[in-house]
């Protein structure tokens, strides 16, 4: 028996635990959509400064985003970011 897709009744819908009764086309398209939804969930986290939540003007590899206050008095403080054994 052919099962038929319950978004575009195409026939060849999928038995997936997720994507069931849905055909390949819909699966791919409801992806798609789920990946732009947690593409754009993620760049709004890295556009925030992670210290006062204003939009972030500096971004650095493995450090979290920062406005531009907050970079600055980040830099302002000596060994704020350092290990313990290395602050004055
Ligand atoms: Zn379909
Ligand atoms: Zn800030």
């Amino acid at each position: 028996m052919t099962r038929r897709c319950v978004i575009c009744n195409h026939a060849g819908a999928l038995e997936l635990p997720y994507w069931e009764n849905m055909c390949v086309f819909c699966v791919a398209y409801g992806l798609n959509l789920r990946l732009e939804s947690i593409r754009l969930g993620i760049k709004s986290v890295l556009q925030t400064c992670a210290n006062c939540g204003r939009p972030a003007a500096y971004l650095w590899v493995n450090r979290l985003p920062l406005c531009g206050r907050c970079a600055e008095s980040a830099e302002a403080e000596p060994g704020g970011e350092l290990p313990a054994g290395l602050q004055a």
